[in-house]
């Protein structure tokens, strides 16, 4: 199983893969996850990205797909994949077809989480993290436990991401809307794309996602 997971930030892209993961032990691969590690042990790679992090701007996709290549390579994806956040851009996906071509191999589909960017700000502006294992929260639908302690892995680390405030949020959007949103019509040209509407709650979506 070779799967992208496509749709804006808040879209439930993460919150859907953890779930496939854990059904089918294919290997999670955030690329937003892998940079705020990086950030968090401040590597040379997490210096040069955090600026643009916190702008809600796109790392380079220099960066980005070197970071990428060695994990999608690696042991841990033998099962498969799904790609969380990446690719993000025209230049990525083409890298990515070219990566898995070297490796022998292909994309089996591409799922667009569709979801208007109202119901974004409202989802993520209530968006908690654990910046321990990366377990998501919403203070309205699924609130983190009232002693902080994260259900997944015990730690006293839910936080509210640096980059889900208003401002930031509407940048990632417009950023997503001219940059990722035409991997839509790249994806769907080559007869790989699914769309599923991303806006009802986690289970709901998580039933969309099987009929696919
Ligand atoms: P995410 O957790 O997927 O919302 O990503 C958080 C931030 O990491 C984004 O706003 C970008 O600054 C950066 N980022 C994550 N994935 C990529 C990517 N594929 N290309 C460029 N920047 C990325």
């Amino acid at each position: 199983m070779k799967l992208v997971f496509l749709g804006p930030p808040g879209a439930g892209k993460g919150t859907q893969a953890a779930s496939v993961k854990e059904a089918y032990s294919v290997a999670h691969i955030s690329t937003g996850d892998m940079l705020r590690d990086n950030v968090k042990r401040e590597t040379p790679l997490g210096r040069e990205a955090k600026a643009f992090m916190d702008e809600g701007k796109l790392v380079p996709d220099e960066l980005i797909i070197n970071m990428i290549r060695n994990t999608i390579s690696g042991d841990a994806c033998t099962k498969g994949f799904i790609l969380d956040g990446f690719p993000r851009t025209a230049p990525q996906a083409e890298a990515l077809d070219v990566l898995l071509q070297e490796m022998g191999t292909s994309l089996d589909r591409a799922i667009l989480f569709d979801v208007d960017d109202e119901t974004v700000v409202s989802r993520l502006t209530s968006r908690r993290v654990c910046s321990s294992c990366g377990a998501i929260y919403n203070v309205h639908f699924d609130p983190p436990p009232e002693d902080g302690r994260c259900r997944n892995c015990g730690n006293l680390t839910i936080v509210q991401r640096k980059d889900d405030t208003e401002a930031v949020i509407r940048k990632r959007l417009q950023v997503y809307h001219d940059q990722t949103a035409p991997l839509i019509e790249y994806y769907t040209s080559r007869g790989l794309l699914s769309r599923i509407d991303g806006t009802g709650p986690k289970d709901a979506v998580l039933a969309l996602l099987a009929e696919r």
